[in-house]
């Protein structure tokens, strides 16, 4: 089981695709504006929980940590959820246009306010 986790190499993945990871560490949420939401499931999870973040990439990243989180718990429907996610990576122009999508998706959201 824990194979389904490691093979999704969420950071490698975004830097092969042009991406850019720049994630600042520590409090982001304190220093930052915090300007979009976006649910677990809207990333490809399971639940409703909301992740804020003002950029695709650090979304992306949340949403990596609270399936990794929720995979150590053993969450029935998150496990499902990466499986699928697993099925969709198999194919590195499908999971590139997942992405894309997803990062036109955010973008698209208006700003918190
Ligand atoms: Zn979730």
């Amino acid at each position: 089981m824990v194979g389904v986790l490691c093979s999704i190499d969420w950071k490698s993945f975004l830097k092969r695709n042009k991406f850019h990871l720049n994630l600042p560490k520590g409090k982001i949420i304190n220093k930052t504006r915090i300007m979009k939401t976006m649910t677990c499931k809207q990333l490809g999870g399971a639940c409703s929980k909301e992740f804020h973040a003002n950029t695709f990439e650090e979304i992306g990243e949340m949403s990596k940590q609270h399936a990794m989180d929720m995979f150590q718990k053993g969450d029935e429907s998150h496990l499902k959820a990466m499986n699928e996610m697993q099925e969709l990576m198999k194919s590195p122009k499908t999971m590139k246009e997942w992405f894309g999508n997803k990062k036109k998706e955010f973008n698209a959201l208006p700003d918190n306010k």
